[in-house]
């Protein structure tokens, strides 16, 4: 009973009546008639006119461990009783050999197993004998079950069938590896609308406003959700384009066309406009329209396009509010004079200006608009003496998040130098930057009245004495004094008390303080009424003694030595000795300012350090 695929012997009848039978197969197939009916059509075309041979298809389940009758011969009632028969005795059958099912049809001699052998015996029991067994193979080779030739006598197996037989199954192959495409797009196509259905509910149930263009005819379909929000029901609008752009805002109608031409014309990933557009009630909303083209020709011209609107209007509201208040704190930051501004620095060192009133035009001489570009022109115009303190004073209040105050110096084209006053508050942003809101004044006018204020005071904070300006305008009372007097003295001496830097790197400067206070307590002491002593210097001081010569003068300085050196400061335990060097010199009438004289002193104080310190120079005039 073994097939021979290459024997070619068939009947005529038979031939003729399997021809006609595959003819009508074919249209079975090609009209998608179920599959019980065409597999009975081929399974007709095999009985031969003396009804010796007759077959019957078993199909396997989907899973592949199940048999059951796929199609029985219709044209003879006794082959058809018997096949009946055995499919019900082969379903109860499969159920006791599932799962081996399949691997017993992959066998390529399907007689030669145990489960085949059962099989026969089964036909046999009904009456029949098996003379032929042919696995159904899909295209990728899978098997879909099995085609039995069934004979009343044994050893019916003639050549003569054997082709017809190879042709029924490659024919009951198509018809139910088709059978299986058809279910699988079913199935597929059942989903689809199942998915669609769903998707159509969310959308109509979010109230979304979606929008489906048809390019190609021109047609546009809303979502429930869209005419919602513009208060449409379904009669009050059409679904014409040319219609949807009635609706646009005049003003706006330009520019989303454009922007819809560039994403046809592919230029642009998806469509994205915020316009407005006319409500039933005649008003405008805003809205923002978002869509893509999700099919296109050939050529690339788009057929569809879909997308979505929503409901724009109240964060237009608030943007516009926020920008009323934008301009308003604009103006009267506008209005303030000096500079306000916002001030970033970012965590990698980066620094921006974020916000800078007009003033800026004043305060640093660049506008806005150069400033917002580049930060580093305002350092440009930073004194290069106060630059330095300037960047550190900045460091520190971000360091400690510390109000920044600040008094530099700036040196602008038009206003030259000028004086800048700095005041910020910083505060530290999420992503690590800090931020500075503040403003920047004028203050060059101030600093000009505390220089002068500074140089108008009379008295030196640490000694007491009267100051270097306070001295000078004695000294020159004193000249006046001399010139219109005729035959009166004056002396001037210039002290310095030596090696005082030691002091300071031995003691520390609070106790240099000190020497410099014993030592302007002691030249108090000494003086007369009419004289004036000044702190002229660090550590260096002038006398004017008023009516003295050289040799009083002389005496004087002696004096001041003497008691120098009997008494030292004594701090603690310690005496602090300190020495003074002294230059003298008398003032002339013939000196044009107190300058001159005082200059005279000063050299002959020079030669007294020179000499050896802790001594006393006469001028030589
Ligand atoms: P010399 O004998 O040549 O005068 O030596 P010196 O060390 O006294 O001279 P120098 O002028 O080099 O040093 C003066 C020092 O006086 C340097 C400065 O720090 C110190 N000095 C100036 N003003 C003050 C002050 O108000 N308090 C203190 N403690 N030191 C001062
Ligand atoms: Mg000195
Ligand atoms: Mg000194």
């Amino acid at each position: 009973m073994t097939l021979d695929a290459s024997h070619n012997s068939i009947g005529f009848n038979m031939h003729q009546r399997l021809l006609a039978a595959n003819n009508l197969t074919l249209a079975h197939i090609a009209r998608g008639a179920p599959l019980a009916q065409t597999l009975t059509c081929i399974v007709n075309g095999i009985e031969d006119q003396n009804s010796e041979i007759s077959g019957a298809i078993f199909l396997l389940d989907e899973d592949g461990n199940r048999l059951h009758l796929g199609a029985a011969p219709s044209l003879h009632q006794d082959y058809s009783r018997a096949i009946d028969d055995i499919a019900t005795d082969v379903g109860v059958w499969a159920d006791q050999h599932a799962t081996d099912i399949m691997i017993q049809i992959t066998a390529e001699n399907v007689e030669a197993g145990q489960f085949w052998r059962s099989f026969c015996d089964l036909a046999l029991q009904h009456g029949l004998y098996i003379c032929s067994m042919i696995p159904i193979r899909s295209s990728t080779n899978r098997i879909l079950g099995v085609f039995v030739a069934y004979s009343q006598k044994p050893d019916q197996a003639s050549d003569k069938h054997r082709q017809a037989i190879v042709d029924v199954t490659a024919l009951a192959s198509i018809a139910i590896e088709r059978n299986i495409d058809k279910a699988k797009i079913k199935k597929a196509e059942d989903n689809l609308l199942e998915s669609e259905t769903r998707m159509a509910l969310a959308i109509e149930g979010s109230g979304a406003g979606i929008w489906d263009r048809n390019i190609s005819t021109g047609e546009i379909h809303y979502s429930a959700g869209w005419k919602a929000i513009l208060g449409y029901t379904d009669a009050d609008i059409t679904n014409r384009i040319e219609d949807s752009y009635t609706r646009v805002h005049p003003e706006d109608l330009a520019s989303v066309q454009a922007i819809i031409q560039a994403h046809f014309d592919q230029k642009t990933e998806s469509y994205a406009a915020e316009h407005r557009i006319r409500c039933k009630d005649g008003s405008y909303k805003w809205i923002s329209s978002r869509g893509k083209v999700v099919s296109r020709d050939m050529e690339g011209q788009p057929l569809r396009m879909i997308g979505m609107t929503t409901d724009i209007t109240a964060m237009r509201a608030l943007s516009d509010r926020l920008q009323q208040n934008v301009d308003l704190i604009t103006c009267l930051t506008n209005e303030i004079r000096g500079l306000v501004f916002q001030y970033r620095l970012l965590p990698n060192g980066d620094a921006f200006f974020s916000y800078v009133s007009e003033g800026i035009r004043d305060i640093y001489e660049v506008t806005p608009e150069q400033v917002a570009d580049n930060v580093s022109l305002i350092h440009k115009v930073i004194h290069p003496d106060d630059f330095t303190n300037y960047c550190a004073s900045l460091e520190a209040s971000a360091a400690s998040l510390m109000p920044w105050y600040h008094e530099y110096r700036v040196i602008l084209p038009r206003q030259g130098l000028r004086w800048r006053h700095g005041d910020a508050r910083p505060c530290r942003l999420q992503d690590g930057s800090i931020l500075w809101h503040g403003f920047i004044t004028d203050v060059t006018e101030r600093k000009r009245r505390e220089i002068e204020l500074q140089e108008f005071a009379t008295i030196d904070f640490l000694t007491q004495l009267p100051n270097r300006r306070y001295f000078m305008a004695r000294m020159e009372e004193e000249l006046a004094r001399i010139q219109r007097v005729t035959g009166t003295h004056t002396a001037v001496l210039m002290c310095d008390l030596d090696h005082f830097k030691i002091i300071n790197d031995s003691y520390g400067h609070a106790i240099g303080d000190l020497v410099l206070k014993h030592f302007a307590t002691i030249l108090r002491d000494k003086l007369r009424k009419n004289d004036t002593v000044g702190r002229v210097g660090g550590e260096e001081f002038a006398i004017v003694l008023s009516g003295a010569d050289v040799t009083e003068a002389n005496i004087f300085a002696k004096r001041v030595q003497q008691q120098m050196a009997e008494t030292p400061l004594v701090k603690g335990n310690v005496a602090i000795s300190v020495t003074v060097s002294i230059g003298i010199a008398v003032m002339n009438v013939t000196d044009t300012s107190a300058d001159a004289p005082l200059s005279r002193s000063d050299m002959a104080l020079y030669r007294a350090k020179e000499n050896g310190r802790n001594r006393i120079e006469i001028a030589v005039d």
